[in-house]
C-alpha cells in the first residue's frame, strides 16, 4: 500500500509529452522554500481552506494505482508522455513505487527526486525509470542542513550512483534568492556535475513567490528567513562553461 496526496492528469510541465503526475506523500527534507507542505508528512492530514475542510492523503494498493494510471495509457503514449512520480519524495515509498511501475502498461516513467534516500531504495526505483529529474540545492553540507534539515551526503552519493546506472537524468536547481542562487553555489553545482555520464541538461528554477500559499491551510507557519521579494539571480554561465545545456524554467 502507498499514500498519495494528489494525482494530476494531462500535466505538460512534469517531463516529456503529456503526463500523469503522482504526488507521493512524505518527504525526509524540510526545504524552507517548499510549496507543497501537504507533502511533508507521510500520514493523511486535514487541510482547511475557504471551501471547507478536507483530508489529504489517499491510500492505494499498487494494483489500484497502476490500474488508474493505465486507464490513460493510450493518450499518454500517443502524446509521447507517460507517468511522473513526484512528491513529497517518492523514494520514501520506494517499494510501493517499484510495484506500481512493474504494473504499468509500458508507460514512460520519470522519477522526480531529491535524492535523499538509501542507495538500495534509490537503485530499486531508478532501475525501473526512463528518466530522472534530480534536485541539487546546495553544495555546502552545513548550508544544506540549515535550509533543508539534512546534509547532502546521501544526495551526492546517490548522484554518483545515478551517473553509473545508464539512466538519463536532468539536474534541477531551485534558485532561491540569497540561498541557492549565489555565484559560489551555482559554480559548485556546475563543477560537481561536469562530465557526469547520463547528464542531459540542467534546469534552473527561479523561486516562485507563491511558495507559502498552502501552509496556513495545513496549520503551519510560513516565515522564510530569506528575502522573498528579492529577484533570484539567474546565472547559467558556470554550466555553459562546463559544456552543459541549460534551460531556465
Ligand atoms: S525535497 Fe521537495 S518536497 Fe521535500 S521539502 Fe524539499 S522542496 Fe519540498
Amino acid at each position: 500500500m502507498g499514500i498519495v496526496f494528489d494525482i494530476k492528469e494531462f500535466a505538460v510541465h512534469d517531463g516529456p509529452g503529456i503526463r500523469t503526475t503522482v504526488f507521493l506523500k512524505g518527504c525526509p527534507l524540510r526545504c524552507a522554500w517548499c510549496h507543497n507542505p501537504e507533502g511533508f508528512s507521510p500520514e493523511p492530514q486535514v487541510m482547511t481552506g475557504p471551501a471547507g475542510t478536507r483530508t489529504v492523503g489517499q491510500t492505494y494498493s499498487s494494483d489500484e494505482l497502476a490500474a488508474r494510471l493505465n486507464q490513460l495509457a493510450e493518450v499518454l503514449q500517443a502524446n509521447e508522455g507517460g507517468v511522473t512520480f513526484s512528491g513529497g519524495e517518492p523514494l520514501l515509498q520506494a517499494g510501493f513505487v517499484a510495484e506500481v511501475i512493474d504494473r504499468l502498461d509500458h508507460l514512460h516513467v520519470l522519477l522526480d527526486t531529491c535524492g535523499h534516500a538509501s542507495e538500495q531504495d534509490f537503485r530499486l526505483v531508478v532501475s525501473r525509470s526512463d528518466l530522472v529529474f534530480y534536485d541539487l540545492k546546495l553544495m555546502n553540507p552545513v548550508e544544506h542542513r540549515r535550509w533543508t534539515g539534512a546534509d547532502n551526503t546521501k544526495i551526492l552519493r546517490n548522484l554518483d550512483v545515478l551517473s553509473g546506472m545508464d539512466v538519463p537524468f536532468v539536474v534541477r536547481v531551485p534558485l532561491v534568492p540569497g540561498v541557492t542562487d549565489t555565484d559560489e553555489n551555482v559554480a559548485a553545482v556546475a563543477e560537481r556535475i561536469r562530465g557526469l555520464p547520463g547528464l542531459r541538461r540542467v534546469d534552473l528554477l527561479p523561486y516562485n513567490k507563491g511558495a507559502g500559499g498552502k501552509y496556513k491551510a495545513c496549520g503551519m507557519d510560513f516565515r522564510p528567513s530569506y528575502d522573498e521579494s528579492a529577484k533570484p539571480r539567474v546565472n547559467p554561465a558556470p554550466f555553459e562553461g562546463a559544456g552543459i545545456e541549460v534551460h531556465v524554467r
